[in-house]
C-alpha cells in the first residue's frame, strides 16, 4: 500500500515556518508581509477561494487588502488599481483572482502586475525566470507540488516525470520545475495532453506521475506501474446521491485502484490541494524580504 502524501500536514508546518519568519522580519525591520487581493464579478467559488487567502493572511500575521469591485467594472479601472498597488510599498503581493468576466482583457491586467509582485507567478517575467533557472516567483500550484515532494524526501533525479496536462498553471510550469539542473529536480520530463494518442503508455512508464487533467478519475490502477509516486492535482465534483451533498470530489486519479500499485501517493482532497494557498503565502513572505528580486 502507497505511503499517503499528506498536504494538509505538510501545509501546516510550512505555514508554521511562515509565522516564525514572519515575526522576525517585524521585529527586526518592522515589515508585515501585505497581501492586495482583487475580486471582479460575483463567481461564488472565486469569493470562497478569497476569502481563504484574506483568512490565511490573518491567521500568519500579514496585512491584507480585499478589493471587491462590479461584475461591470471597466478593465481600466482594474489596471487603475493594480497600479497603486504596484506603487505601495506595504503591499508586497498581488492577485487578482481568475477568471475575470469576459470583458476583461486577462493578459493585459496580469501583465500590469509589477513582476516583482506578481506572487502568482503568472506574469511572463516570472514563467521566463522559472525557464531559463533564475529565481522568480514560481506559480502555487506547481511550487507547493514541488514542496510536497522535496519534504516527501521523493528522489526526482533521473527519474522520469510523466505530466499529464499543459495549462499555464500547473502542468507546464511543474514540467519546468522537474527538469531544471538543480537538487530536488533534474527529472526526464514527458508532457501528455489531448493530441497524445495512448495516455497509458506514457503513464505507464512515469516514476513520477503529475496529473493536472480536470478528467476525474481518467488514470487507474491499470495506467501506471508498480512503486510509482503519484501526484493527483484535479479537483472534480462527481454526482453522489449517497452523501449530504449529493457529490463528491474526486482527483484525476483513481485512487482505489492506484494506490494499490503506487509506492506514494497524494489524496483528493487533502493533497496538492492545501499546498496551493501556503505557496502563496510563502510568495509573499518571499516578497516581503526581498530575496526574490
Ligand atoms: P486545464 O483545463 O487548463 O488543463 C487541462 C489539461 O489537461 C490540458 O492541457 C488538456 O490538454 C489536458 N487534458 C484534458 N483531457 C485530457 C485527456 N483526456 N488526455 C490527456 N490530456 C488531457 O486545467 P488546469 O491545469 O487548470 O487544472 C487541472 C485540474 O487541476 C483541474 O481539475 C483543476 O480543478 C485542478 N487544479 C487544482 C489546483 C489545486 O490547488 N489543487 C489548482 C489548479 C488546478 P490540451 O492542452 O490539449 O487541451
Amino acid at each position: 500500500m502507497a505511503i499517503i502524501i499528506d498536504g494538509k500536514k505538510i501545509s501546516d508546518e510550512i505555514k508554521s515556518e511562515i509565522k516564525q519568519r514572519t515575526e522576525k522580519l517585524f521585529s527586526e525591520k518592522s515589515i508585515k508581509p501585505g497581501l492586495a487581493v482583487l475580486l471582479v464579478g460575483n463567481d461564488p467559488a472565486s469569493s470562497i477561494y478569497v476569502n481563504s487567502k484574506a483568512k490565511a493572511c490573518q491567521s500568519l500575521g500579514f496585512d491584507s487588502i480585499v478589493k471587491r469591485l462590479p461584475e461591470d467594472t471597466p478593465e481600466s479601472e482594474v489596471i487603475n488599481i493594480v497600479n497603486q498597488w504596484n506603487a505601495d510599498p506595504s503591499v508586497h503581493g498581488i492577485l487578482v483572482q481568475l477568471p475575470l468576466p469576459k470583458h476583461i482583457n486577462e493578459t493585459k491586467v496580469l501583465l500590469s502586475i509589477q513582476p516583482n509582485k506578481d506572487v502568482d507567478g503568472f506574469h511572463p517575467e516570472n514563467v521566463g525566470r522559472l525557464v531559463i533557472g533564475l529565481p522568480g516567483f514560481v506559480s502555487c500550484t506547481p511550487a507547493g507540488i514541488f514542496e510536497l515532494l522535496k519534504r516527501s524526501n521523493i528522489e526526482t533525479s533521473g527519474k522520469h516525470a510523466v505530466i499529464v496536462g499543459r495549462s499555464n498553471i500547473v502542468g507546464k510550469p511543474i514540467a519546468n520545475i522537474l527538469y531544471q539542473k538543480k537538487a530536488f529536480a533534474n527529472a526526464i520530463v514527458t508532457i501528455c495532453h489531448t493530441a497524445t494518442k495512448d495516455l497509458s503508455y506514457y503513464t505507464k512508464q512515469a516514476d513520477i506521475l503529475v496529473a493536472a487533467v480536470g478528467k476525474p478519475e481518467i488514470i487507474r490502477g491499470e495506467d501506471v506501474k508498480e512503486g510509482v509516486v503519484v501526484i493527483d492535482v484535479g479537483i472534480n465534483r462527481v454526482d453522489d446521491p449517497s452523501t449530504e451533498k449529493g457529490y463528491r470530489i474526486v482527483g484525476d486519479v483513481h485512487f482505489d485502484s492506484v494506490s494499490k500499485k503506487a509506492s506514494a501517493i497524494t489524496p483528493v482532497p487533502g493533497g496538492v490541494g492545501p499546498m496551493t494557498i501556503a505557496m502563496l503565502m510563502y510568495n509573499t513572505l518571499l516578497s516581503a524580504e526581498g530575496v526574490v528580486y
